[in-house]
């Protein structure tokens, strides 16, 4: 990948990680004041804020906070390929990812057919 495309997906990088640190941040408040301002965190699946009670409130967020932390992690996991220049190729076939798919999850480490196979297989389809 030349230079000037790495500076693109650096950029959509830190955005990111700037938004999910942000957002963490309102989660972890919102925890602390009794979900008072619980409203931000709307951009999540509505289907998953229709749980109810307080306590499984909580638990839906700190799921919510698992699955951002993970996502930091691959965000930095990223950035270091950025550094090295291994960035936008497949941990597992090495095939170049689909700039398309690095536009829309510049985090991912998968093609889209290694990312598809991963899914089926968690799911226990296969
Ligand atoms: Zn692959």
């Amino acid at each position: 990948m030349d230079k000037r495309k790495l500076k693109h997906y650096e950029k959509l990088l830190l955005k990111k990680r700037k938004d999910i640190v942000e957002e963490l941040d309102l989660i972890r408040k919102s925890l602390s004041e009794g979900f008072e301002s619980s409203g931000e965190i709307s951009s999540y699946p509505s289907h998953m804020a229709d749980l109810g009670t307080d306590s499984s409130e909580k638990e839906m967020l700190s799921m919510i906070m698992t699955t951002a932390s993970e996502m930091l992690n691959d965000i930095d996991e990223a950035l270091v390929k950025i550094a090295e220049g291994s960035y936008g190729s497949c941990e597992l076939c090495e095939n170049d990812i689909n700039l398309e798919r690095l536009d829309f999850i510049p985090y991912t480490k998968y093609c889209i057919k290694c990312k598809a196979k991963q899914d089926i297989s968690i799911r226990g389809i296969m």
